[in-house]
């Protein structure tokens, strides 16, 4: 299986200019734990987790850009499943953003996707 036979459209995605109260909620109310941040084109430029806004909260900082991971691991959507894993465990994170050939952004796979995937099968 690809990356995009199990993507979920449309993306959920924020800019920077949130703020982190306003980056919370949307994790919270949208049931999610990877939150793309991206530019005016949809293009990736950052990523925050709950992690993140635990962060926020430990080191008193205020901006998405403070806390936002700025080295994103991205998967395409003509990757294999498997790498995805493979670049999940490699890299220590749960989570990967789908962008397509202009760094934009299609949609998240998360290792609960995965673990569901790997489910129907066993
Ligand atoms: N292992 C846990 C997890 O998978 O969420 C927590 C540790 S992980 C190192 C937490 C950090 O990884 C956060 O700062 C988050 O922004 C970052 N992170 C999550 N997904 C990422 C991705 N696809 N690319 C780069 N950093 C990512």
């Amino acid at each position: 299986k690809l990356v995009r036979d199990i993507i979920k459209r449309p993306p959920i995605v924020a800019k920077a200019t949130i703020s982190v109260p306003e980056a919370s909620k949307i994790l919270i109310e949208k049931n999610i734990n990877h939150l793309p941040i991206v530019d005016e084109n949809n293009c990736i430029m950052g990523i925050i987790t709950s992690w993140d806004i635990a962060k926020a909260m430990a080191q008193s900082k205020t901006t998405i850009s403070d806390i936002m991971t700025k080295y994103v691991v991205w998967a395409s959507p003509d990757e294999p499943i498997e790498m995805v894993a493979k670049k999940m465990s490699a890299n220590n994170i749960s989570g990967l953003p789908i962008v397509d050939n202009n760094k934009k952004v299609l949609g998240v796979i998360s290792a609960e996707d995965i673990s569901k995937l790997i489910g129907h099968y066993i």
